[in-house]
């Protein structure tokens, strides 16, 4: 029997695992595919971290939580994982998201500059940004490794104890004397305690989150910049832009030979995560081709590689994070919206603190998933 079982070992599950090890909790970490693997929401080598969040201001102490937690996983893997090299966000005058980054800014007292798109490429000629935009630079974003992420937090996990069985997909799980017995394709297992984190298939594995979170196709695009010295590291930061065309993002050359471009929703394409992934096509890259074009004209260059890959909405765009309702042994840490992947090491410590304490003393009660049942947008 063990004292938890951790359901999806990708970003969320990951961390879940490594901080319950480290407390001591003897845990299985349960994964369908491999660690890690293209088939979910964390692969495409890097994803943004950024403090100045304009989706809610109760982020921030999160994020500074979480910035601290991959700093630890850096030292203790002794490894890289956190590129800092800051962040812009742009967008209209009085926008909500412009208004959003502004109020975290003066809130948490965040150092940061700010540009019109004019300013903005004088000092980051990469960037070629509409003149009326306000551009907000923040020194501390920059991205995350994320499946070297997952990698630090796998591998420490098991050098502190814990179990990990791959390829081995969870099909149902029940309440049983005890604890709970966990049914995959190919054994059962016993816990006291349950941690979901099973990103684009926790609805399955949790009914009542089943019409709760809504899967979406993306894609992930780099291109070989025509001026590669305007797109590294130490000159280009990582953006999260709001233009007519939508909201897109993107990165510096790291990891591939080509700038890195996504747009926030893509085509809005709902699917279900167990169909065969649809690589990019021609109406795929016209959508993100013609930002680059627009917005990043000397990153124009030719295609270096396309992903897709997997975001798992919830009608607000808030996550899901907490106890189930009449089980609280069982957790769960889903429906990141597009935008979990910073908050990973974090909401790993999230976890643990619910699964061994049944309690954390960080407040999530902008997660509570009874929200989107009470505004009816469930
Ligand atoms: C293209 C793209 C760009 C993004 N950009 C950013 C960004 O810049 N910054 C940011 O913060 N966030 C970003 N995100 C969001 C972020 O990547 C996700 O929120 C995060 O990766 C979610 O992690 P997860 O652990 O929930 O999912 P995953 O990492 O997919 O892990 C879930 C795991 O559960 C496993 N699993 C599921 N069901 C079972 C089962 N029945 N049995 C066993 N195993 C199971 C899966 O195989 C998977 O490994 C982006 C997402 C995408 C797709």
């Amino acid at each position: 029997m063990y004292d938890a079982i951790v359901i999806g070992v990708g970003g969320m599950g990951s961390a879940a695992l490594y901080h319950l090890a480290s407390r001591g909790a003897r845990v299985l970490g349960l994964e369908q595919f491999d660690i890690p693997h293209e088939r979910g929401s964390s692969h495409g080598l890097t994803r943004i971290i950024r403090l100045a969040y304009w989706e809610h201001s109760s982020y921030v102490p999160l994020l500074r939580r979480a910035y601290s937690l991959w700093h630890d996983l850096e030292r203790a893997a002794d490894e890289p994982l956190l590129i800092v090299g800051g962040s812009i966000d742009a967008a209209p005058e009085g926008s909500r998201q412009m208004a959003g980054v502004l109020d975290a800014c003066a809130r948490y007292e965040l150092p940061h500059e700010r540009f019109t798109g004019r300013s903005l490429s004088a000092r980051f000629p990469g960037y070629r940004l509409p003149h009326d935009v306000v551009a907000v630079y923040q020194p501390d974003g920059g991205f995350l490794l994320s499946e070297r992420c997952i990698v630090a937090h796998t591998t420490l996990a098991g050098r502190a104890g814990a179990a990990i069985v791959t390829g081995e997909r969870v099909l149902d799980w029940t309440e049983a004397a005890s604890g709970f017995e966990v049914r995959t394709m190919g054994d059962r297992y016993r816990a006291r305690r349950l941690v979901f984190t099973s990103g684009a298939w926790t609805g399955k594995l949790l009914p009542f989150l089943n019409g709760v979170l809504h899967v979406e196709r993306q894609v992930m695009l780099w291109t070989a910049p025509v001026r590669p010295e305007l797109f590294s590291v130490q000159t280009f930061p990582v953006f999260y832009i709001h233009v007519v065309e939508g909201s897109f993002y993107g990165f510096p050359v790291h990891g591939a030979p080509g700038f890195k471009i996504g747009r926030y929703h893509h085509r809005g394409q709902i699917l279900d995560p167990d169909a065969d992934p649809l690589p990019m096509d021609d109406q795929d890259e016209r959508v993100l081709r013609a930002a680059i074009a627009r917005y990043f004209p000397d990153a124009d260059g030719a295609t270096v590689t396309a992903k897709t890959c997997l975001f798992t909405n919830t009608s607000d765009e808030h996550f899901v994070i907490g106890q189930l309702r009449g089980s609280p042994a069982v957790c769960y840490a889903g429906g990141f919206s597009g935008h979990g992947y910073k908050f990973c090491s974090v909401v790993g410590e999230i976890l643990a603190d619910l699964a061994l304490n049944e309690g954390t003393d960080k407040d999530i009660s902008l997660f509570d998933p009874e929200r989107l049942k009470r505004s009816g947008t469930a």
